[in-house]
């Protein structure tokens, strides 16, 4: 009998990325364009009725590992609503047709995460239309490389903060009492939460910032029911690398010194998003589940 194991080296052609994306557009770049397209498991994720008749809120969906989340969770039996920058439409249409595919409600919300209220505004619509929230991920984030800290601008440090962390106390104020006994929060910090890069000092600060708020408001939620953990992804293949996130010639080997020999790809995050937003994960919280591709999250 054969099995189907397969060498988690080779698993994605990850190669090549500086001279193939050149004419990427930025700011923001859009995952369509990028080449290879990231696969977020359009062709490839499998649901198992883990997360049937849920509602969930997902910040950053159109692309990505939001996008991974999306279509996993649709698969898996839930109702979809999430947010993305407004310039994204085109990616975010094509998230709207992958959850609608399996019969499940796709609620599109475009918001700016630096202006105050969007994320009020986005737990409300979603309330508004799916009568509560069962699954709130905050994945939504903005990095920046700077090469001198002369580089960073005092208005890139709070927009950082703004969009990557500020905006997650925001979404968590609007939604504490919609969330029910059973919920889940599920938040996306990094490896830049235990190892920070000098190019990225504040998108790190962010990061350890979200992980000590996870932990946090997991002791707060313990009493009402409600579980919050984390995902600390390693170097995966997403929009964010080309839009402004890596310094010029770091792509060039991006993910080839992680264990693992590669970059990930956003599929291989989306388990541990279903895994922490269901019932199977009923005595888990307060937790940073690391998918790194071999970096250690607790350094
Ligand atoms: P992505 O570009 O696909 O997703 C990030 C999303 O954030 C964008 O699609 C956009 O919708 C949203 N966003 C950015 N700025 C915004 C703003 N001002 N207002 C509203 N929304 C805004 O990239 P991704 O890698 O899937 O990122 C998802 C999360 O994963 C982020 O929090 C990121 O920090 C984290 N992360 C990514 C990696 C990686 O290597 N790709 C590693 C560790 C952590
Ligand atoms: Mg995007």
């Amino acid at each position: 009998m054969t099995n189907n194991n397969e060498d988690p080296r080779k698993k994605y052609y990850t190669d090549g990325f500086s001279e193939k994306n050149e004419d990427v557009a930025k700011s923001p770049a859009l995952q369509k364009d990028m080449k290879p397209v990231p696969d977020c498991g359009e062709e490839s994720y499998k649901g198992k009725g883990r997360l049937e008749g849920r509602h969930a809120l997902i910040t950053g969906a159109d692309s990505g590992i939001g996008r991974a989340a999306a279509i996993a969770f649709a698969r898996e039996g839930a109702d979809v609503a999430f947010q993305y920058f407004p310039g994204e439409e085109p990616d975010a249409q094509e998230v709207r047709e992958l959850i609608e595919a399996e019969g499940r409600k796709a609620l599109l919300i475009p918001g700016d995460l630096r202006e105050e209220g969007v994320a009020t505004e986005l737990i409300n619509k979603t309330v508004e239309e799916f009568g509560d929230i069962d699954i709130l991920v905050l994945n939504s984030g903005q990095q920046i490389a700077h090469e001198k800290l002369s580089d960073l601008s005092m208005k890139q440090v709070n927009d950082t903060f703004k969009v990557n962390i500020i905006s997650m106390f925001e979404a968590v104020k609007a939604a504490e009492n919609h969330l029910k006994p059973g919920s889940s929060i599920i938040t996306t910090t990094s490896v830049q939460a235990s190892n920070p890069s000098a190019s990225l000092l504040d998108y790190a600060a962010t990061k350890g910032s979200i992980s000590n708020f996870t932990v946090g408001m997991s002791k707060y939620f313990g009493e009402k029911g409600v579980r919050v953990n984390s995902v600390a992804p390693g170097p995966i293949w997403t929009p964010l690398q080309l839009d402004n996130g890596k310094l010029e010639g770091d792509l060039e080997t991006f993910g080839q010194t992680e264990t693992l020999e590669r970059a990930g790809q956003p599929v291989e995050l989306a388990p541990v998003y279903v895994f922490l937003a269901s019932e199977e994960a009923s005595y888990v919280t307060g937790q940073i589940y690391g998918v790194t591709g071999g970096q250690d999250i607790s350094l």
